[in-house]
């Protein structure tokens, strides 16, 4: 069986003891991750250290919501992903539609930033996905296909150093997910779209769903073919939830 992927999105949230405690819940809740899935926590960054403190002893990966292009040099107010190494995350959220609509991010750099992230030894989970406005007026496969292309263009890496996470963005924080046939059909779409380049690739490249995933809607969504997991954002705040959602991937 192919392996499955549960990664919390924290977004701007948490304190030194907020985050002890949903770790603690999470382990009461999950004393330790199934082999079969990796669960991965993304706090904003200065609590990464942390983080790696209180997930030493269980088995449960860190990532970062963000990384610089860069791996080091005169960027004001940005983070190489070798300090993230350093401090011991294993995975960075690249192109966020929250950065792509507050911060201005656009394909290229996402595509700059998943590479930079691979140099420093992280596993890019990077994040494609069309607004409503898109959807509909016919252009999903056009919107997907270019952030796809920009991501993936120069990018040659083996299928287990890479995340590809299909979030709409029109279902992120809105309540409202992506039925399990529409989350099964654009995954189709961007596996076959990878799979022009490399076969073999595209067929063990996990990807997951983000998008409003909750405890009742998880087993519908993670039961498609394409779905090799999922990201989440509110739900990754409740330890119950988030350990819920996760059982519904075995
Ligand atoms: C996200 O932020 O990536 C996300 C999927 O959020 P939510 O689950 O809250 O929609």
């Amino acid at each position: 069986m192919k392996k499955k992927w549960l990664i919390g999105n924290w977004k701007m949230h948490g304190n030194l003891a907020s985050n002890k405690a949903l770790i603690e819940s999470l382990r009461a809740e999950l004393p330790q991750p199934d082999e079969r899935a990796t669960m991965v926590v993304c706090p904003a960054f200065p609590y990464l250290f942390q983080l790696a403190e209180l997930t030493k002893d269980y088995g449960v990966g860190i990532g970062v919501q963000n990384v610089s292009d860069h791996l080091q040099g005169a960027y004001t107010g940005e983070t190489s992903p070798l300090m993230v190494k350093e401090l011991g995350g294993s995975y960075a959220i690249i192109g966020h539609s929250e950065r792509r609509q507050y911060q201005g991010e656009n394909d290229g750099l996402m595509g700059r930033k998943a590479l930079a992230a691979i140099d420093a030894g992280l596993i890019p989970v990077i994040c494609v996905g069309e607004t409503a406005e898109e959807r509909d007026s016919g252009r999903t496969h056009e919107v997907l296909g270019r952030q796809l292309d920009a991501a993936f263009g120069y990018i040659r890496t083996a299928h287990d150093k890479i995340i590809l996470a299909y979030e709409p963005r029109w279902a992120i924080g809105t309540g409202i997910a992506a039925t399990p046939e529409i989350v099964q059909t654009e995954h189709e779409f961007l596996r076959q779209r990878i799979a022009i380049r490399d076969k073999e690739f595209a067929a063990k490249l996990p990807i997951i769903y983000g998008g409003s995933v909750k405890v009742s809607n998880a087993n519908a969504i993670f039961s498609m073919p394409d779905v090799d997991g999922g990201l989440i954002g509110s739900a990754a705040l409740n330890a119950r939830e988030f350990v819920t959602i996760y059982r519904a991937m075995l």
